[in-house]
């Protein structure tokens, strides 16, 4: 991460004043500890620590961890007897503890499902096809532009809300189905909004760069032109977003016009990623003096890339929602990413055309059954690495004392349990900044 990145996370509510909390009787807690000074994102056998604690108790205050080890250790601890009228204990039941999910890019401002694309694509409509027939992304374009700012926050504090209690404490959130001035930087306030209303954390993208809008058909580099001379400076100035992305892609923005937004965002302060070979594939060596924190999707890989890759600190994150929600029967070549040393990410991608779902145990199942991914490696690409995907790895994705108390609890008694029940939610209780949210 370049030293001159701004740090912008949305506000959130002032921590009341937090009770403490004591969740014992663990089952199994995964701590993904690191061995040693954590140097980097997790990369081939270092994704399958998960540092696991039988028989565990985690204690929280003040919106941190403070302890994690055995319960029996817990209860005999000095401060925690005297203390234990102040502390809400929790009786997790032999229940399975992870760090909460860090799911690392999603596109949450939208109005409206995309059916017609859906039945479409059900009758063997291609992605390109259904874009050039007016469906895509650009379709959701017309709902954002028109949309109240207070109406898109409320939808995505709804499905931040919906993230939670699947497991997930903190979230990126792209914008992108505006690209005008006015409905990106609205998108992003929407963000902030909903954001200061939920207690767990949220890491904001600009995607002014998500596709050439119909009034810049014909002229695609005026629109980059626009993206890097107007959106970029004015989201920054506002202190709007963290990171800038791109789609880099057939149909999409060249490889030139990302480096040139990749360079106005670095101008700008901000840190940058892109959507890279989810259609084709786009060389990415060329954008790793960037220092671009993630690449995602990653269907298409050239061999020389591989090197480069496991080399750099950015991450490769994987998100087989759109393979599946696409129907396509390939998926990206995990194996081959990790066993080569390439830090693996798993998100969701949630967005209303290819994957429409919120769900990081549905992601890691699909990582399980279609990428082979070990349900090891899938716990870890969904959380620590997730949190290096957006550089909060120093507070994110692992339960160790002075992380912030981000957890997730799963009505399970083995952690292999989260991938294998596909499709329905065992997640009991999330705790997000201290803060328990329990399912009604
Ligand atoms: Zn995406």
């Amino acid at each position: 991460m370049p030293a001159t990145l701004l740090e912008v996370q949305p506000k959130q509510p002032k921590p009341r004043k937090q009770k403490g909390l004591l969740l014992a009787n663990i089952g199994q807690v995964l701590t993904l500890a690191s061995a040693s000074a954590p140097t980097g994102p997790r990369r081939s056998a270092a994704l399958r620590e998960l540092r696991i604690i039988h028989d565990a108790a985690v204690l929280c205050l003040g919106g941190k961890i403070v302890s994690v080890g055995p319960t029996k250790d817990a209860l005999r601890d000095p401060w925690i007897r005297k203390n234990r009228r102040k502390i809400t204990e929790i009786d997790c039941s032999r229940k399975v503890v992870i760090p909460g999910f860090v799911d690392s890019h999603t596109h949450p401002v939208f109005v409206a499902p995309r059916l017609v694309d859906f039945e479409k694509r059900i009758e063997g409509a291609s992605y390109e096809q259904i874009a050039a027939a007016g469906g895509g992304i650009r379709s959701s374009l017309e709902g954002v532009r028109k949309a109240a700012k207070t109406v898109l926050a409320a939808k995505v504090r709804t499905v931040l809300e919906d993230m939670a209690a699947y497991g997930t404490t903190t979230v990126e959130a792209k914008s992108g189905y505006g690209l005008t001035l006015e409905s990106e930087l609205k998108s992003l306030e929407a963000i902030r909004t909903a954001a200061a209303n939920w207690p767990g954390t949220v890491v904001p993208t600009l995607l002014g760069a998500h596709v050439v809008p119909k009034e810049f058909q014909d002229c695609s580099q005026k629109y980059v032109e626009f993206v890097c001379k107007d959106m970029i400076p004015s989201a920054a100035r506002r202190r709007l977003a963290r990171f800038v992305d791109v789609f880099c892609d057939r149909g999409a923005f060249t490889p030139e016009q990302t480096e040139q937004i990749f360079e106005a965002a670095r101008q700008n302060g901000l840190s940058v990623r892109a959507h890279m070979g989810q259609l084709s594939e786009t060389r990415l060596a060329p954008f790793l003096r960037f220092h671009p924190a993630s690449f995602d999707h990653m269907d298409h890989v050239h061999d020389d890339d591989i090197g480069p890759l496991v080399k750099s600190d950015t991450v490769a994150t994987l998100v087989p929602g759109a393979n599946y929600f696409l129907g396509w029967k390939d998926y990206p070549n995990a194996r081959r990413l990790i066993d080569s040393g390439v830090a693996v990410a798993l998100a969701t991608d949630y967005n209303p055309g290819t994957s429409p779902t919120i769900s990081m145990p549905m992601a890691m199942s699909l990582a399980c059954t279609h990428m082979k991914m070990s349900p090891t490696e899938a716990l870890a690409a969904a959380t620590i690495n997730g949190a290096w995907a957006l550089g909060v790895a120093d507070r994110k994705g692992s339960i160790e004392p002075g992380k912030d108390a981000d957890l997730a609890v799963f009505d399970v008694q083995d952690y292999r349990e989260i991938p294998y029940w596909f499709g329905s939610n065992h997640c009991a209780m999330t705790i997000l900044n201290g803060v328990l949210a329990a399912p009604d």
